[in-house]
């Protein structure tokens, strides 16, 4: 269909007329999890967001191709595992199944790629060669650093100069380094590292640095030229700044990204997430709880992408009554469309205008009254089609008990608890009967991990 879509661009600091460089073709990089630990809700906000971006886009470009990638190489994987005692491998993918498992539950699309950082290690090492080749990067004991100095737009993203970035970012001074602001591009491997995270190079064993991992795959998905780069705002620098330097290097003729796409921070009840203040809440805390992933969703939507959005408990029930008002006017056999059934116009219009989500919504309150006075079944297909092309059908929605029973809840994870101390132990007879008489309540227990269990209801 046509329709104008209009898009902040990081890059030139405006809402500009999204074009892309085919005009049936669009194109889009996301920078994807570092898998060594479950999702959080600021790294599921990024996701919810961005996948709404690939569903607008389906529905105005014959092929939209959306890349992913999954960071499988980094010092807080290596941390991670051996702290887990557990190989890299195993981590990376206990994490990867989470993340899929996680996301899927928020009716997130998976991309049309998702490649992984440690089977493109050669990609890497050919862009690297180049690099040096073009004297935008040299070695030096052991590892290879990008020379910032060497490319003048360096900075043009985030808008600042090189000494505003030198003070204003924890920039690493090491000896090997001709400026703080060089990073590194590959980094020699310590003696005591796990075999699963050490690649040979022409510069001897190592792993690639972070940053250019995101070039060398778009590159080889995207090509050296594409539409839109996407990632949290606390990308920008240096992450991206790396990422279009390394690129616009590697391959003189390229513009790298024509768009830059970045979401806001998240902060819970008015403070930073962290592990230290005990206030840092995955997806699956609130998966457990009980939060349907369909709420969860429209709460990480209900803040425009590019402000701050809070986690806070009345957002949570806020979101919880929206997606009520919406079922109220439905009732189950409504959610299984028999026909191909268009999307609301209108809502498709907020959406093109920059991702305006809180017109989207009103829109669909606005649906909600019409469906409710009308007997036009056509009317309330079109409501149920706008709900699923925004991800917001909960199949579970009419199924669900009251899921906010604090008693049953705490009952439940009582019981986990129980089974899980019971595992540990070997008393693997006491495990299958808190199983057993758990699924006498309704309850399934579902072990995905050594020390994690989830639950449904039958
Ligand atoms: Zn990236």
């Amino acid at each position: 269909m046509t329709l104008q879509i209009q898009i902040f661009n990081t890059l030139t600091h405006k809402e500009e007329i999204l074009k892309t460089i085919d005009p049936n073709h669009l194109k889009m990089y996301v920078c994807g999890p570092t898998v060594y630990d479950r999702p959080h809700l600021g790294n599921a906000r990024s996701v919810v967001v961005y996948d709404l971006f690939f569903r607008l886009f389906r529905q105005v470009f014959s092929q939209v191709t959306y890349v992913r990638n999954i960071t499988d190489v980094d010092d807080k994987i290596n941390a991670a595992a051996k702290e887990q005692k557990i190989s890299i491998q195993d981590l990376t993918k206990k994490i990867t199944d989470f993340f899929h498992q996680d996301t899927d539950a928020l009716n997130v699309l998976r991309p049309t790629y998702e490649p992984r950082a440690t089977t493109h290690i050669s990609e890497m090492v050919t862009m690297i060669e180049q690099l040096i080749k073009n004297k935008n990067a040299y070695v030096s004991k052991g590892h290879v650093l990008f020379d910032v100095g060497s490319y003048k737009n360096y900075g043009q993203l985030s808008n600042r100069n090189l000494d505003e970035m030198i003070a204003g970012a924890r920039v690493e001074i090491a000896d090997y380094k001709k400026n703080p602001l060089d990073f590194v591009l590959w980094k020699p491997s310590d003696a005591e590292d796990d075999i699963s995270s050490v690649f040979e190079s022409p510069w001897g064993k190592g792993r690639p640095g972070w940053h250019i991992e995101c070039s060398a795959m778009s590159s080889k998905y995207l090509g050296a030229d594409f539409d839109i780069h996407g990632g949290g705002a606390d990308l920008q620098f240096p992450h991206h700044e790396n990422e279009i330097a390394q690129s616009c290097c590697a391959n003189s003729s390229s513009k790298y990204a024509h768009f830059w796409i970045h979401n806001g921070f998240l902060t819970v009840d008015g403070e930073k997430m962290s592990k230290s203040l005990k206030n840092f809440i995955t997806v699956r805390d609130l998966l457990n709880k009980g939060v349907s992933g369909t709420v969860i969703r429209l709460l990480l939507l209900s803040t425009h992408y590019r402000k701050p959005f809070d986690f806070n408990q009345k957002a949570l029930e806020d979101a919880q009554k929206s997606l009520e008002k919406f079922y109220s006017v439905l009732e189950p056999k409504d959610l299984v469309l028999t026909k191909p059934t268009a999307v609301n116009k209108k809502v498709l219009l907020d959406l093109a205008d920059d991702l305006n989500i809180s017109k989207a919504i009103a829109t669909l309150h606005e649906m909600v009254k019409e469906v409710k006075v009308s007997d036009d079944e056509n009317l309330k297909n079109e409501f149920v089609a706008t709900l699923d092309f925004l991800g917001l059908i909960d199949e579970n929605f009419f199924s669900k008990t009251d899921l906010q029973d604090d008693e049953e809840l705490s009952f439940i994870n009582e019981q986990i608890a129980l089974r899980l101390k019971a595992k540990a132990e070997k008393n693997f007879q006491l495990a299958d009967d808190i199983r057993r008489n758990m699924l006498a309540k309704g309850i399934v227990l579902e072990d995905v991990g050594k020390n994690e269990t989830l639950w449904k209801r039958v």
